[in-house]
């Protein structure tokens, strides 16, 4: 039976960690705020940006929500972001995505000051981490690879199998893994006989949104295998993997929920402190 991944106590040592140093930090007259900005009404977006800001609330991080009606103009969401670009007490700018469909994400991205940027979804942080240089990796990469280490999972020339390519998971996870001396491999829908490349992984990484895609069949004994997924069906939630049975045949496994979700959050708390010390220091220079 494998052990189970507890993403959930990890994220509550990292939150610790993180309170202790927003107080540091307020003792010094820095108090670290983020803002985030999100644009209509998506129902899934609403109940994220509500845990942000509880988790925000938690720690000691102020938080100011900038909530633009769905029909909003590129040129007024652009405004804002410059707008919050400017202020000194803003240290971190989220934006919520998905944003609706005529407006450019990208470039809204791209207009982010990229050292307030802590989802790392500017191009410059993106560069960064392929040059594996100092930059704000993106949350739900960071929190993997931190869950990862925790569990002392060896990743030197380990043989990583990430199903899905996305800009917020895939792609950058594979990056991270990779700056970690890891052979990366990544599945996409337009892979050929994905059960044939897992099956020779000693991690599998799957973000792709399909419940129970991952089955025991698809991993070799005692593989690590960590389940990004969150599929929302009428009995809960369930993550890509077929927990039941491949935790009969994993060494190791993340739960869904209570594995790789509450680390994503931590690691957006993390940024902002992190974006908080880097501002500051800049500013007094
Ligand atoms: P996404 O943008 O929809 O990307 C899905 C990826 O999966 C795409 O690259 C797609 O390939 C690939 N894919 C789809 N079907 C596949 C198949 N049969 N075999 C192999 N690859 C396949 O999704 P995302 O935003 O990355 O999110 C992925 C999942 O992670 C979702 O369930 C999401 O809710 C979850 N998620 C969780 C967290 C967290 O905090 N735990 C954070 C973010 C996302 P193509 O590129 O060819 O289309």
């Amino acid at each position: 039976m494998a052990i189970i991944m507890d993403g959930k106590a990890l994220a509550k040592k990292i939150r610790g960690r993180v309170k202790e140093e927003v107080e540091i930090l307020k003792q010094k007259n820095i108090f670290p705020k983020l803002a985030v900005i999100m644009v209509g009404e998506d129902p899934a977006s609403k109940v994220y940006v509500r845990n942000k800001s509880k988790a925000c609330n938690e720690v000691g991080i102020a938080y100011e929500e900038f909530l633009l009606k769905e029909n909003i103009s590129m040129e007024k969401l652009l405004q804002v972001i410059k707008e919050l670009n400017e202020r000194k007490d803003i240290h971190g700018i989220l934006l919520q995505s998905p944003i609706p469909k005529p407006l450019d994400i990208y470039t809204a991205f791209e207009t982010i000051d990229f050292r307030k940027d802590v989802d790392g979804f500017h191009p410059i942080n993106i560069g960064r981490l392929t040059l594996k240089r100092q930059t704000f990796i993106s949350c739900t990469p960071h929190g993997v690879m931190k869950l990862l280490k925790e569990y002392n999972i060896p990743l030197t020339g380990a043989n990583v199998v990430i199903l899905g390519r996305s800009n917020i998971v895939g792609k950058p996870l594979a990056q991270c893994l990779l700056n970690e001396d890891a052979t990366v491999t990544i599945c996409h829908s337009k892979t050929k006989n994905v059960a044939d490349i897992t099956k020779n992984a000693d991690v599998v990484i799957s973000a792709i949104g399909k419940p129970r895609f991952v089955t025991k069949d698809m991993i070799k004994e005692n593989a690590v295998v960590i389940d990004v997924g969150i599929n929302r069906l009428e009995t809960g939630l369930v993550g890509d993997v077929d927990f039941e049975e491949v935790s009969k045949k994993a060494s190791y496994i993340t739960p869904v929920p209570g594995g790789v979700g509450p680390m994503t959050i931590a690691m957006l708390l993390h940024n902002v402190v992190i974006a908080a010390k880097y501002l500051e220091e800049n500013i007094e220079k």
